[in-house]
C-alpha cells in the first residue's frame, strides 16, 4: 500500500478515535472505515471478556450483525483466538485450509477466503485485549505493509477499548468510601508593599526578561485542604456538576492547544482524559456518592480512592498505570471544585513563569510561546527541564529559594539568566537598567548571527565542528539561524513526554523524517529514548525506585521494553533513508548493553528488509559516554561502535556523585573537575586509537570556560544549545591549538576544579576576547569572577 494512502487511513482512524465518546459507536465506525479503505469485505473487532480467557465479537462490517455479542470463542480457539493468545498477527491467503481455522455459522463467514488478524495490544503491555480482523472473499496475499498498517490501526483503537473496559469494570466496583473534611486555607496573598525584592538562584539559561509573574502551582494536596460543604445537599451536587463541566472545557482546551503546537498525536492523552470524564460509570458513581455524602469533595475523594485501590490490585503494570489517568482527571476536578486553579485566563505574552521545579513535562503543558522567562524554587541547571529552557532560549534561573513564598501573581519580575538574579516589583530605575541590558544582549546576538558563515577554526586552522542540541521541531529554525552545522543531539523524549507513554513507530517516523528533511545535507544525530531518572512519565512501566538516576533509566529502560525500542529503531532507520542520520545510544555502561542494542537494531533492519522498506545500511551507530565505566572501558566500546558523544551532564553527575537536579549540591556540580576531565581524556584517546569521531554534547560544550579545555583535549565536535553556537565559535576562533593543548595538560594535572577554571579564564583573557565588541561583555564578568577567586 502506498505511503500517502497509509497515512490518510491512519489519520482517519485517529480522527474517529479522537471523537470517541462511546466504545460501540467507535468500533462500528472503525470497522466500517477499515473495511472500506483496505478494500476488505469484512472488518471485525473481537474483544477479550473480563475473564481474560474468552473473546466476543463486538463489532463488524460485513459479517451478520446479529452475531455481534453472540459469537464467543476461547483464547487459542480458531485463528482469531490464536492471535489473541500469541499476541502475534496472522495473515492467510486460504484461511480455511489452516488446521486452526474454525467457522462460526452465525456470522455467515464461510464465503470468506483470506484473513488478516492482528492483536489489539497497548504499548508496554503483553496482554491482548482483542483482535482486529479483515477478511476477503477472493483470495488475497497479504504483504508486510498490510500487516503493519492494520497493526497501527489496532494500536490507535486499543487505548479507547482499554479505557472503556477499565471504566466499566470500575463502575461495578463497590468499595468503601473514606472521609475527608476540607476547606481551602490558601487565600489571596496581600499585595506587596516593598519594591526591588532581590532573590538569587542558579543561572540556568542566559538572557534577560521582564514580565508579569505567572504562577504554576504544584498540584493541590487534597489530603490537606479544608472544605466546608454547602448546607444544601442539592447545591453540592450542582457544584460537583459545574466542576466536571469546567474540567471538561479545560481538558478540551489543553487538547486543542497541545495538538496545535506539537501535532495531533501529542494530544492523545487528552482524549483519554475526556473519555474518563464522560464515562457514564464514573459520572454515576460521583452522583451517587454526592447524594450519600452531601459533600462534593468527600464524594470525589471516595470515588477516586475506590478507583485507586482497584487499580493498585491489578498485576499487569501497564493496566495498573492507567489508574494514574483517572487520578489525574480527579485531581483536575477537585481543583476546579476548590477554585484553586486561578489560571483560567490565558497567559499573557511575555510572562515570567514561577514554578516549584522545572520539569521537562512542563514544556508540553504550558503555552511556551508566551513565556519570557522561568524561575523555579528548586532544581539545578542541568536538569532536563532546564535544558529544554536553554534549548528554547528562554532565560531561566533555578533553585531560587523563597520565590514560591514571595512572588505574587501578576507582579513585575526581572530575571537575569546570566547572573541568577531575580527581582520582584523592580522600581523604574532597575527596569530601565535591565531593558538596556536586554537590548545590548539582543544586538550582540544579532551581530554574531550575521557572522554565522565564518568557519569555526582556531587561529592556526584547526577545525572544530559546532552543532546543535535540539528536542522540538520548533527548535530547528534556531539551528540555521545561529550557524550550527548540524544536529549533534536530537533528544527524542519530548514526544514521549507529551504523549505520556512510548510513542508509536508511525508518530516517530513522521517526526524524524520532518527533522531530517528540514536539515537537508547536514548530519542529524538521533538519540534513542532517554526516559526514566528525572524524566519519569506514566505508562512506561516504571516502578517506584529509591534512586531513579541509578535505576532503570535510559538504555536500560529501552532494553526492558523491547517492542517500544524496536519501534523507535525502525523509525530512525526509516528516517536514515532520507538524509544523514546517525543513531546515538544513551547511557551505555558496558559492552553487553551495546551488543544487545545492536542486536535489536539488526532485527529492526531485518524487519524493514522483509517489508522492502528503505534505510541507510551504513547509518553510523554511536554511544554516549556518560557513565564513568564507559569512559574507563572506552577502548573496548570504541571497537564496537562508530562514534562517541560525551554526555557531560550525566558524566559529571555520576563521577562526582552530585544529583544534577538538586540545588543543594549544585555548587559541587562541575564538569571542569579534573576527575571528569581525566575521563574525557581517556575517551578521546580511545576514540583516536580506534579512528572514530568524538564529540561533547553535554551542557559543558556551551560553557565558555570549558571551550579551551575541550578543544585542547582534542574534542572534534561541540554540540550545545543553538543560541550558544555563535559565542563558542568566537572563542574557538580566538584560540591557538598548541596553547590549548598545553592548558589541557595542566588541567589534567590540576587537583581542584578552581585551578582548572583559572587556567581557562587566563586563556580567555590572553586570547583578547575580553575586548571583543560582542562577546567581551559576556566573558568579562566570568573571567573576572574566576580570577578574583584564584
Ligand atoms: C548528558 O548527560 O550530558 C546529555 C547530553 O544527556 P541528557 O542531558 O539528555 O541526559
Ligand atoms: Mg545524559
Amino acid at each position: 500500500m502506498a505511503i500517502p494512502d497509509r497515512i490518510s487511513i491512519l489519520a482517519d482512524v485517529a480522527e474517529i478515535v479522537s471523537r470517541s465518546h462511546d466504545l460501540q459507536e467507535t468500533l462500528a465506525n472503525v470497522t466500517e472505515l477499515v473495511a472500506r479503505r483496505l478494500e476488505a469485505d469484512v472488518c471485525s473487532v473481537y474483544l477479550t471478556d473480563t475473564d481474560l480467557s474468552h473473546l466476543t465479537l463486538r463489532a463488524t462490517k460485513g459479517l451478520d450483525p446479529e452475531a455481534v455479542g453472540q459469537v464467543r470463542l476461547a483464547l487459542g480457539e480458531g485463528l482469531v483466538g490464536l492471535v489473541a493468545e500469541k499476541g502475534e498477527p496472522i495473515a492467510m491467503e486460504h484461511a480455511s485450509e489452516d488446521p486452526h481455522y474454525r467457522y462460526f455459522p452465525q456470522t455467515g463467514e464461510e464465503r470468506y477466503e483470506s484473513l488478516l488478524a492482528v492483536p489489539l495490544t497497548m504499548q508496554g503491555s503483553t496482554i491482548a485485549i482483542g483482535v482486529l480482523v479483515t477478511q476477503t472473499e477472493t483470495p488475497r496475499q497479504f504483504h508486510a505493509d498490510d500487516i503493519d498498517l492494520l497493526q497501527t490501526c489496532a494500536q490507535l483503537i486499543a487505548p479507547v477499548v482499554v479505557n472503556a473496559q477499565l471504566l466499566s469494570l470500575m463502575s461495578r466496583s463497590d468499595e468503601t468510601r473514606s472521609e475527608v473534611v476540607a476547606r481551602i486555607t490558601d487565600g489571596q496573598r496581600a499585595p506587596r508593599a516593598e519594591s526591588n525584592v532581590e532573590l538569587r538562584g542558579i543561572p540556568t539559561s542566559r538572557g534577560v526578561a521582564i514580565g508579569p509573574v505567572y504562577r504554576v502551582e504544584s498540584p493541590v494536596d487534597v489530603d490537606h485542604v479544608e472544605y466546608t460543604p454547602d448546607e444544601s445537599p442539592a447545591q453540592e451536587a450542582v457544584d460537583l456538576e459545574t466542576a466536571l463541566e469546567a474540567t471538561r472545557r479545560e481538558i478540551e482546551e489543553a487538547r486543542e492547544n497541545v495538538g496545535e503546537r506539537f501535532g495531533p498525536e501529542f494530544a492523545a492523552v487528552f482524549h483519554t482524559h475526556l473519555q474518563i470524564l464522560e464515562d457514564k460509570g464514573f459520572v454515576q458513581n460521583l452522583e451517587q456518592a454526592v447524594a450519600v455524602e452531601a459533600n462534593a469533595l468527600k464524594a470525589l475523594r471516595s470515588v477516586l480512592d475506590a478507583y485507586r485501590e482497584t487499580f493498585e490490585r491489578i498485576e499487569d503494570p501497564y493496566f495498573r498505570e492507567r489508574g494514574a489517568d483517572i487520578q489525574d482527571v480527579g485531581q483536575r476536578v477537585i481543583e476546579q471544585l476548590l477554585g484553586v486553579r486561578d489560571h483560567h485566563e490565558p497567559m499573557q505574552p511575555g510572562s515570567v513563569l514561577v514554578v516549584d521545579v522545572v520539569l521537562a513535562g512542563l514544556f508540553s503543558k504550558i503555552e511556551m510561546e508566551n513565556v519570557a522567562a522561568i524561575v523555579s524554587e528548586h532544581g539545578g541547571s542541568t536538569s532536563h527541564g532546564a535544558i529544554f529552557a536553554r534549548t528554547l532560549e528562554i532565560p531561566a534561573v533555578t533553585g531560587v529559594i523563597g520565590i514560591a513564598d514571595e512572588a505574587r501573581e501578576g507582579e513585575t519580575c526581572i530575571v537575569d539568566g546570566s547572573t541568577g538574579a531575580v527581582y520582584l516589583s523592580p522600581d523604574e530605575g532597575l527596569q530601565t537598567y535591565y531593558q538596556n541590558a536586554q537590548h545590548q544582549y539582543e544586538v550582540a546576538v544579532e551581530h554574531l548571527d550575521a557572522l554565522r558563515e565564518r568557519p569555526a577554526e582556531t587561529r592556526d586552522g584547526h577545525v572544530v565542528k559546532l552543532s546543535a542540541n535540539v528536542g522540538l521541531l520548533a527548535d530547528l529554525r534556531l539551528v540555521g539561524q545561529h550557524g550550527a552545522e548540524g544536529i549533534g543531539l536530537f533528544r527524542t523524549e519530548l514526544l514521549a513526554l507529551a504523549h505520556r507513554g512510548f510513542p508509536s513507530q508511525e508518530e516517530q517516523e513522521q517526526l524524524y523524517s520532518r527533522v531530517v528533511d528540514q536539515m537537508g545535507d547536514a548530519a542529524v544525530t538521533i538519540r534513542t529514548l532517554d526516559l526514566g531518572g528525572d524524566k519519569g512519565i506514566p505508562n512506561i512501566g516504571l516502578e517506584f525506585e529509591e534512586n531513579p538516576q541509578l535505576g532503570c533509566r535510559s538504555i536500560r529502560l529501552a532494553l526492558d521494553n523491547e517492542r517500544a525500542f524496536k519501534a523507535q529503531l525502525r523509525a530512525i532507520l526509516r528516517a536514515s533513508a532520507e538524509g544523514r542520520v546517525r543513531l546515538l545510544l544513551p547511557m551505555i555502561s558496558n559492552v553487553e548493553e551495546l551488543r544487545e542494542a545492536k542486536a535489536h537494531l539488526e532485527e529492526a533492519r531485518q524487519q524493514l528488509d522483509d517489508r522492502g522498506l528503505a534505510y541507510d545500511p551504513h547509518m553510523p551507530v554511536g554511544i554516549m559516554i556518560e557513565v564513568p565505566s564507559a569512559a574507563i572501558l572506552a577502548p573496548a566500546l570504541a571497537a564496537e561502535c562508530d562514534f562517541f558523544s560525551i554526555g557531560t551532564n550525566d558524566l559529571t553527575q555520576y563521577t562526582l556523585a552530585v544529583d544534577r537536579g538538586n540545588e543543594r549540591v549544585a555548587h559541587l556540580f562541575d564538569p571542569l573537575h579534573p576527575a571528569v576531565l581525566r575521563l574525557i581524556d581517556a575517551s578521546v584517546h580511545a576514540a583516536q586509537s580506534a579512528g572514530i569521531p568524538i564529540s561533547v554534547c553535554g551542557e559543558m560544550a556551551s560553557n565558555p570556560l570549558a571551550v579551551p579545555i575541550l578543544v585542547g583535549l582534542g574534542i572534534g565536535e561541540l554540540s550545545g544549545v543553538p543560541a550558544a553556537v555563535p559565542l563558542v565559535k568566537e572563542i574557538v576562533r580566538a584560540l591557538d591549538s598548541l596553547d590549548v593543548a598545553d592548558d589541557a595538560r595542566q588541567a589534567l594535572q590540576a587537583s581542584s576544579p578552581a585551578d582548572v577554571h583559572a587556567i581557562a579564564a587566563r586563556r580567555l583573557q590572553k586570547s583578547g576576547l575580553l575586548s571583543h565588541p560582542d562577546v567581551g561583555a559576556w566573558l568579562e564578568q566570568t573571567v573576572e569572577t574566576v580570577l578574583a577567586g584564584a
